[in-house]
Parts: C-alpha cells; structure tokens; sequence
C-alpha cells in the first residue's frame, strides 16, 4: 500500500487521499517537543510537528514524514525553502565577509539598496532586519517627516492605522492592535494612533487632522484572514493621502513580493505608496531581512545617530536580498503567483459550500472559512496535518493556505483535497 509518508514531489497525489494515522509520533518527536515546552515561553501553539528538513515546497519531519507546506513560513519562504539560486548567493558571501556593522561600508550595501530602491520605483531603501523594526522605522520616519517636512507641533503628530491590523509585536505596534491577545497585560501603550475600519476610506478621511503625518495600511491583511478591502479603496487612499498631505505607508511584509501575482499587493490598483514596509520573503527564507523603501524626500530625514540596526543591512543579509530582488526582477514569480493562485481559487470554489463558508484572497494566498460545525481552524489544522498538508488556522475557523510560489499545479489539487477530507 502507497501510505502518505511516501508522497512527495514527482509522487503520486492521489495516494494521500486515504486517511493515515501519524499517530503516535515518535520517541524522538515526543521529547523534543517536551524540551521546547520545558524550555521556551509558550507565545506560540505550533502543530505538533517537528520539521528536520525541508526542499522547495515540502518538508521533512524527524520520523521522515513529509508535508506539503501550506503556509510558507507566513510568506517569508515565497521562493520556497532552500531555494537553490538564493542559497549559492549566501554560500558566496559566508565566503567572503557577513557582518561589519553599519560602522564601516561594505561592497553589498550600495548594490542591495539600489537595486531594492529600482525594484520599488523609489530612490531609496532603509534595511533592518525583523519585519516589526521596518514597521517601527516607517513610524519614526512618518513622525520625522511631519516635524520636519509638515511642519506639525513637536509631540502632536499622529497616525491612521486600521482595524483588524497585523504590523507586528512590539509595544509601540502593539499600541494600534486592535487584537486583546496581542494588547492585554502589555500596557501603559505609545500614543499618537487613531484606528478606523479597514476598507472605509471615507473613515481615513474623516479622522485626518493638521497633525495626521501618516496612513499605516496592510493592502490585504494577513493575520485577519486574508481580507482584501474592496476594489477601488487603495486608489481612494492615495487620492486622499496626497491631496491632504499624508504619508501613505503600505506594509507589504506579508502582500508583497510576488504573493498575490505581482509585486506588490498595491499593483493591484496600480497603487504607489509612499514608503512601502517590507520584510519576510526579502529574506529569501534564509534570514531575517526587512526594509523601508520610500523617496529621499521622505527616507531623507533621518541624520546620523537618530536610527539604526547592528545586523540591519549586514553583507549576508544584502547578499541574500539582492538576489531575492533579482528573482523579483526577472517576473517569474509573480506570473507563476497569478496562474498558480487562479488554479488554487478555482479549486477552493468546488469544495462543498456546507464546508465552506467563503473564501477569500488573491495569487497564492487563501483564507478559506470553514463551516465552525466541522471543526476550529486548529482542529482542522491538525486533520490537515495528518493528511500531510501543513496550513494554519488564523481566527475561528479559517484556514490561511500560502504555499511557497514554487509549489505545483498538482500539488495544490492535492493540498485542496486534504482540506476537503480533513474537513469532511
Ligand atoms: C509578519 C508581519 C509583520 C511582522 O514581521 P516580523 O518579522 O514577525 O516582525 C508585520 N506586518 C505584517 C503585515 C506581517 O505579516
């Protein structure tokens, strides 16, 4: 019998469609997932799974199991794991130097920030290296920007951000979630932010005041489920940031860089912020690479001494984000993204509409909103696991399914029919 453990690239799919038991894990699996609860705060609930290797869109758990990989690391793996063009451009400079600080030039800085810049259509790039540090550096350069370029009153500037929103983990982020789990027991919280409803520009609007410096948006957000606001609304916030004389900054951290079929989720409408926030996939699933990409008007504030970042812009880390930019530049990616992600939407609208109750998204990336009778998103999660599909659930009872964009045609038939078995 062909039993799901053999299923991989270049496989048979359609073997997975019997359902096999994982359980119990190994000896080894078991104590290592002890070890991590002994030993770690318990911020996350991983699925009990312990991944030792992995290759393109699949990974390898220690008992040799192998998973498709449904959620790509949150996007930060967009050009699958390992990606041999991306790793022989890391192998290349750990041979040469990785790290000076931003103390001394290096010969990779010029070069990354450039290319970075031209693949945005801006003049300029600021790399950091967590997604959170390129948010909160789009915060420090908004408010800069307003004492500086605006002219607003020292200590008055303020900022639009949305409902629902994902920017990241630190205190003055946390202080616009509007999540209780990311906000409780966290305060006293930074001010200087004004929430609105996601999708509602008119909302934008109205809250504009003398001292709004900026709009922080995500152009589809993430971690709510994939939301994607409604047609026209990018377009209306550009109108109204320009014509009011307020920064827009889309965090493209987890939209961008090929995801949704083009470069930047903004492509959509043909939308160009003025400082595009950016972070996971620039790292190529190697390591962490973030940055700001804006005009030198804008990213010109900044003197020396104000901001900074140890590893942010390191030879490694530029080294690796130039040759993602490179694999962005060529458009393979984000074609492969639209006619990859068209493939997976068809597929999800013949699931059974009891299963499921909507999906949305757009490219390779689906919030798919299971039926809460048949199971929580973690439940399902945890089916999908066993069937050797890895996603995760975000709220309730969606599903997020963000292959890496070099993930078959094959493949995602074979991701929806898990999910359809694992939610039946
Ligand atoms: C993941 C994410 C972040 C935070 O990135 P980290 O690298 O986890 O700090 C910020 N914004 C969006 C939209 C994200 O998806």
């Amino acid at each position: 019998m062909t039993t799901i453990y053999e299923i991989g690239r270049g496989a048979e799919f359609g073997a997975g469609d019997a359902t096999l038991p994982r359980f119990p894990r190994s000896a080894k699996a078991e104590a290592l997932i002890a070890q991590s609860d002994a030993h770690t705060a318990h911020n996350y609930h991983p699925l009990p799974v312990v991944i030792a290797e992995a290759d393109g869109a699949w990974v390898t758990d220690v008992d040799g199991n192998r998973y498709l990989d449904m959620l790509a690391g949150y996007s930060a793996l967009n050009f699958g794991h390992r990606n041999p063009v991306l790793l022989a451009a890391a192998r290349e400079q750990l041979s040469r130097v990785t790290l000076t600080s931003r103390a001394f030039h290096h010969d990779q800085f010029g070069p990354f920030v450039a290319e970075l810049a031209q693949l945005c259509g801006k003049e300029a790039a600021l790399p950091m290296n967590s997604g959170a540090e390129a948010v909160e550096t789009a915060l420090k350069t908004a408010r800069k920007w307003g004492y500086q370029v605006k002219g607003v009153p020292e200590d008055r500037a303020q900022i639009i951000t949305c409902e629902g929103n994902f920017h990241g983990r630190t205190l003055s982020i946390v202080s616009f979630s509007t999540d209780p789990d990311a906000r409780n027991e966290f305060g006293p919280f930074t001010p200087g932010f004004v929430s609105v409803p996601y999708g509602d520009a008119a909302a934008i609007e109205a809250a504009i005041t003398s001292d709004t410096v900026a709009v922080l948006l995500e152009p589809i957000q993430g971690e709510a489920g994939v939301l994607v606001p409604p047609d026209g609304y990018l377009t209306a916030v550009r109108e109204i940031c320009t014509r009011r004389g307020v920064l827009m900054m889309a965090d493209e951290i987890q939209s961008g860089l090929g995801r949704t079929g083009y470069t930047f989720a903004c492509d959509h409408e043909s939308v160009v912020p003025d400082l595009y926030i950016l972070g996971k996939a620039l790292g190529g699933g190697i390591l962490p690479v973030s940055a700001v990409v804006a005009d030198r008007d804008v990213l010109g504030v900044f003197k020396p001494g104000e901001h900074g970042s140890t590893f942010g812009g390191n030879p490694l880390a530029c080294a690796v984000g130039r040759a993602v930019v490179g694999l962005l530049a060529t458009g393979e990616y984000q074609a492969r993204a639209r006619v990859l992600g068209a493939h997976l939407h068809e597929a999800l609208a013949t699931l059974p509409k009891e299963m499921v109750r909507s999906v949305r998204g757009r490219g390779l990336w689906a919030g798919i909103d299971i039926d809460p009778a048949l199971g929580t998103g973690r439940e399902i999660s945890e089916r999908l696991m066993t069937r050797g599909v890895l996603a995760k659930d975000t709220h309730g009872s969606t599903i997020r399914m963000a292959p890496p964009l070099v993930v078959t045609a094959e493949e995602l038939d074979w991701a929806v029919r898990q999910l359809h078995s694992a939610a039946g």
